[in-house]
């Protein structure tokens, strides 16, 4: 069954300027800007501005242009955050949600940046 995107979602409403986002980070393809309910003292959600439902879909369907600058931007801001390991940062960890076992809230993909504190297992017992 293919994916049918919801254009009244927050994410695509934020594309669309009609809700205000705190960006951290803007290109061509991709936005990425402050979780608004955050997790830990970095969290920032990465969002291509093509239309795609989850990852599977955006690795399905997007473009190598589009796939790889969401890639590089997320590499770009666990660098401006200082949590790269390399850098002699404490790390960070990347979630995405797909669908109802996935718990996604908002359905327009997007990849969650956490960091700034330890942040125990990821997955906790049901
Ligand atoms: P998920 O459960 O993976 O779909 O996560 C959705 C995330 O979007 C949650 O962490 C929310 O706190 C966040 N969120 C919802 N509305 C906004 C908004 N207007 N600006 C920034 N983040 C938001």
């Amino acid at each position: 069954m293919p994916y049918e995107y919801d254009d009244q979602n927050i994410f695509a409403k934020i594309l669309r300027r009609e809700i205000p986002n705190n960006t951290v980070m803007e290109t061509d393809y991709t936005l990425a800007f402050h979780d608004i309910n955050p997790a830990a003292p970095d969290h920032i959600l990465v969002i291509p501005k093509g239309f795609y439902v989850n990852y599977d879909h955006f690795a399905a369907e997007a473009t190598d242009a589009e796939v790889v600058d969401f890639t590089r931007v997320i590499g770009a801001i666990s660098h401006a955050i200082k949590a790269t390991p390399a850098s002699g940062g404490n790390g960070y960890r990347l979630i995405t949600n797909a669908g109802h076992d996935g718990v996604q809230d908002v359905p327009h993909m997007h990849m969650h940046i956490i960091a700034g504190r330890r942040l125990g297992r990821m997955i906790q017992p049901a």
